[in-house]
């Protein structure tokens, strides 16, 4: 029996990918030595961060205006850096769509006047924000563009003159991304690209600039250069993953195939007796994560028991918003996906009470 892994995060990785690197794990490229023995300023190494950087910036048509920087801290730490290195007048502008954007804005306030410019608190996060008119006089405008815990996301983006900043973790080579409309983009990786302890931001230079922060924390240290160690095992892994997408046919293949499998989804959700999911709002449902209930915490829990016994693991909802969630990173083939919903029909048909649907 296969296993599926729908986990939110750290997330299932293309099994060529997981074979490719145990077969090069003890010696890489017959080096005799280990990829995570390496230095990071080895020839071999560094030629593995220059084809990562170089296949993000096809993959993500990221023109040279920009700088990718490879950093640690996860997400989380770019909740801070963020409004470290972009303060100017010290008054930064955040849409609230969920769980990630409310952290980004607590450690932002540390930094400044955060001005909410919309918020979905009110609906229980079940939609994405409404914004009203221009956002200016700002440092820049933060959006979560896919809220991971929430399952939803922006399908249009709110104008603006200032630097559009998006936490992009969880859809980033997902679907298509137009670089060019944000100042600045960042995601830990461990989501859709490879394993925990890599970061990936994405700036405008003209952005960049040097500030008077411990090294670590200033952007401008880390532009076309690797400022210290790296999460190097990380960054191999991702290199491999990017060369996979690219093989598979970029990231319109990985939006075309994640489309299917959301739909797949969606549309056993809308029409089950049992099941619903928490984003009814169909203009701004995630295609990477699902999140749905029978409405019933018992019941909830016995199908997820039940679908882990058949090699469906990881479908328990963020411990925020409880429920069930399924996560379909790129890595998570359609079949995954109809082993799910086959599951829930058995699972509706066994005769579990279907009387909480929609209560
Ligand atoms: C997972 C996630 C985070 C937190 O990421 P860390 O790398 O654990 O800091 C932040 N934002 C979004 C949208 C996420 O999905």
């Amino acid at each position: 029996m296969p296993t599926y892994n729908f986990s939110a995060g750290p997330g299932v990785l293309p099994a060529p990918v997981l074979e490719e690197v145990r077969s090069q794990l003890l010696s890489y490229k017959d080096s005799g030595v280990s990829i995570v023995e390496m230095s990071h300023r080895s020839q071999a190494f560094m030629e593995v961060v220059r084809e990562l950087e170089h296949r993000l910036r096809r993959l993500m048509d990221i023109p040279d205006t920009y700088a990718v920087l490879f950093l640690q801290g996860g997400a989380t730490l770019q909740f801070s850096m963020v409004p470290m290195n972009l303060r100017e007048s010290g008054r930064f502008a955040y849409l609230d769509s969920g769980t990630w954007s409310k952290k980004a804005i607590q450690d932002a306030s540390r930094f400044g006047d955060v001005v909410i410019a919309g918020s979905s608190a009110s609906s229980n996060y079940d939609t994405i924000p409404n914004w009203a008119g221009q956002i200016q006089d700002v440092d820049y405008l933060h959006i979560t563009l896919n809220n991971t815990i929430e399952g939803t996301r922006y399908t249009t983006l709110p104008e603006t003159d200032v630097p559009l900043v998006a936490d992009v973790s969880s859809n980033i080579l997902a679907e298509a991304i137009d670089v060019r409309r944000y100042g600045l983009l960042y995601a830990g990786a461990q989501k859709n690209i490879g394993p925990a302890g890599l970061t990936i931001v994405l700036i405008r230079r003209d952005l960049i600039i040097a500030r008077d922060l411990p090294s670590y924390l200033a952007y401008s240290e880390h532009v076309d250069t690797l400022l210290n160690t790296p999460s190097t095992f990380s960054i191999y892994v991702a290199e491999r993953v990017l060369a996979w997408i690219e093989a598979e046919g970029g990231v319109a293949e990985m939006e075309r195939r994640n489309r299917l499998k959301s739909d797949r989804l969606y549309g056993a959700l809308d029409a089950s007796p049992l099941f619903r999911p928490l984003v009814t709002d169909t203009t701004c449902r995630s295609l990477t994560n699902i999140p749905f209930t029978t409405g019933n915490k018992e019941t909830d829990e016995t199908f997820r028991l039940y679908a882990e016994a058949r090699g469906l693991i990881e479908l328990g909802g963020h411990r925020s918003v409880g429920g069930l969630r399924a996560s379909l990173y790129n890595a998570m083939p359609l079949e995954g996906v109809e082993w799910l919903v086959d599951a829930m029909h058995e699972f509706e048909q066994e005769g579990h009470d279907v009387s909480y649907k929609n209560v």
